[in-house]
């Protein structure tokens, strides 16, 4: 059985085009994957499907009223956590239901092995001011934020969160191992020196970003490919490629580094790349 997705919205068209494509809509038609959504606005009973309300204390925006929100979860076959209220208990250890929020924890590469190892996830999206904090309290596992900004609703972040996560469930990539060997990989890879032949993104484990990639033609805008990768000496190419992820990293986000997972020669290549750094006297590498 594949893994699950509801996403509770009150823009279901939103979704339409982002899972019709590309690796995501084969996951589905494989099986590996299921999105379903929920209007939430068919769990209003008001003439005008009205979800959101007034905030309490004053200040700008509407609020999503929680009894829609409620409703919605609950038709899942959800309870909430809290002792007293209808539906309680009814949760099962491979469902988490994340409110996607700019005030919640950051979504990772790491937050993504997490997610895929479970059996369903629930993505309840906000929109306006937020979600009554009720909603939270009573039926979410978690709050999750795609980074530090302020979106205009939880979709395009529900969006981020299925597909990073999606592409992690095994059988879904082609090359089962390629999404270990990407940037962000797991930090505590182990770095296989020994791998036979050049694997499809070398070296990318260890918590380093990816190394540059390069295509047909060799020559393009009068720049060269870089002839290392042209003479097929795949050992030259793991190193070339490895010091170019350390490069990369040490450029636009030397803070991977600390938690990354580093060779004896990487630490003497990052050296190098250090000093050479400082005599230039410019960040330019
Ligand atoms: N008042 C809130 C912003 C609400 S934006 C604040 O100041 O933080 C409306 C909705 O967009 C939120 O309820 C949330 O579901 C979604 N959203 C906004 N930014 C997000 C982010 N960085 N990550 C995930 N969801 C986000």
């Amino acid at each position: 059985m594949g893994m699950r997705f509801d996403i509770v919205t009150i823009f279901p068209g939103f979704f339409e085009s982002v899972f019709a494509q590309g690796i995501v809509r084969r996951a589905q038609i494989s099986g590996l994957l299921e999105v379903r959504l929920h209007d939430l606005r068919d769990f209003t009973h008001d003439r005008h499907r009205t979800v959101d309300d007034r905030p309490f204390g004053g200040g700008e925006g509407m609020v999503l009223k929680p009894a829609p929100l409620a409703e919605a979860i609950e038709s899942l076959g959800i309870g909430s956590k809290k002792a007293g209220t209808k539906g309680l208990g009814t949760r099962d250890v491979g469902t988490k239901v994340i409110l996607l929020s700019a005030q919640g924890r950051v979504f990772t590469q790491a937050v993504a092995r997490e997610l895929a190892a479970l059996e369903r996830v629930v993505l309840v999206c906000g929109r306006y001011e937020g979600v009554d904090e009720r909603i939270n309290e009573l039926y979410c596992d978690m709050e999750l934020s795609i980074g530090d900004y302020v979106l205009s609703g939880g979709e395009p972040a529900a969006a981020v969160v299925v597909d990073a996560t999606m592409r992690l469930i095994p059988g879904v990539l082609g090359n089962e191992a390629s999404g270990e060997f990407e940037s962000f990989g797991a930090a505590d890879a182990e770095i296989d020196v020994d791998v036979e032949g050049v694997p499809r993104s070398q070296h990318g484990a260890g918590g380093l970003l990816d190394y540059p990639h390069y295509t047909r033609p060799a020559e393009f805008g009068g720049l060269e490919t870089p002839q290392v990768l042209m003479n097929g000496d795949h050992a030259q190419i793991r190193r070339w490629r490895r010091e170019q992820q350390l490069k990369k990293t040490l450029h636009n986000r030397p803070e991977l580094l600390e938690q990354a997972a580093l060779s004896a020669e990487d630490r003497r290549t990052l050296e190098a790349l250090r000093r050479e750094q400082g005599k230039t006297g410019s960040c330019e590498l």
